[in-house]
């Protein structure tokens, strides 16, 4: 598949990786649809993507609501006449542990705190797969959906809802894979470590560095690292169903 030209709807393109792989991918001559929750990052994200060389505007939309979700891609398909591809980026972290004692009390991680994860990082990837796979067969057009998974997807302490969103994602672009193939659609994960971006600058310095030392290559990735990964699953038209681990060696 060539990117340019492509129509790329990248959601949480508003900062960090999304926006990241939105100017890559534009630097390449993708048309790129940005989708998020604050008017004003994505003001700056279309502008960095138009900078970039690429197309780009922006839509409004949590990808956790399915009513949001069926009209963004719909608004996508008419304001570009195609879709192409779509990254499903957005996500959440709400960490804490399962059950925590102390003093002789307990505390749980409470439902709320477990939903919103699932709602954001698991059915959002659910809701925006199934409405564009959707419109790409209806429109007759074929590409590639990249679902961002995590190193986490392992299991990892605190974080029980992310954890399993992130392995959710990971089968989830399996069944994916062998469902849409047929259409000409692949689907590929990604399951970045650690990487630069405002989800890790909130770790205190000390957790920060015990991590890093705890790398193979002894730093953190940045957000290039994983926007280039991103451009080559879109032209190796022989990759699907399978998730790039981007991880400076981490789980070796
Ligand atoms: P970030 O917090 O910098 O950016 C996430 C973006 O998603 C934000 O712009 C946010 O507004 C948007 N978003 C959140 N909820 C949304 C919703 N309901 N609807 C629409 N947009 C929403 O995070 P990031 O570091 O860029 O992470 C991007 C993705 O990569 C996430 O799925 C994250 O889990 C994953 N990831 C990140 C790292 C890392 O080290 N940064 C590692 C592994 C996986």
């Amino acid at each position: 598949m060539q990117l340019k030209d492509s129509v790329i709807i990248v959601t949480g393109g508003g900062q960090g990786l999304g926006r990241s792989m939105a100017e890559y991918l534009a630097g390449r001559g993708a048309r790129l649809a940005l989708i998020d929750l604050n008017q004003d990052r994505l003001d700056e994200a279309v502008d960095a993507c138009k900078k970039a060389g690429g197309d780009a505007r922006s839509y409004i939309c949590n990808v956790a609501d399915e009513a949001q979700v069926i009209d963004m891609v719909s608004q996508v398909a008419t304001d570009f006449g195609a879709i192409n591809g779509l990254i499903n980026n957005a996500g959440i972290l709400r960490d804490g542990l399962l059950i925590k004692s102390r003093d002789g009390e307990i505390q749980k991680m409470s439902l709320a705190q477990w939903q919103s994860v699932i709602d954001v990082n698991l059915t959002g990837v659910f809701l925006g797969t199934r409405e564009v796979a959707a419109k790409m067969v209806e429109l007759g057009s074929q590409g590639l959906i990249i679902n961002i998974s995590s190193i986490s997807r392992a299991g990892n302490m605190g974080q029980s809802n992310y954890s399993a969103a992130k392995a959710g994602v990971a089968a989830l672009t399996v069944t994916w894979a062998k469902e849409l193939a047929r259409y000409g659609i692949r689907v590929a994960g990604i399951a970045p470590g650690f990487i630069e971006t405002d989800m890790t600058a909130g770790m205190k310095p000390e957790a920060l560095e015990k991590m890093t030392s705890g790398i193979p290559l002894k730093r953190m990735g940045k957000p290039e690292e994983i926007a280039h990964s991103a451009a080559y699953l879109f032209e190796n038209d022989y990759y699907t169903g399978r998730i790039l681990e981007l991880d400076g060696g981490i789980r070796l």
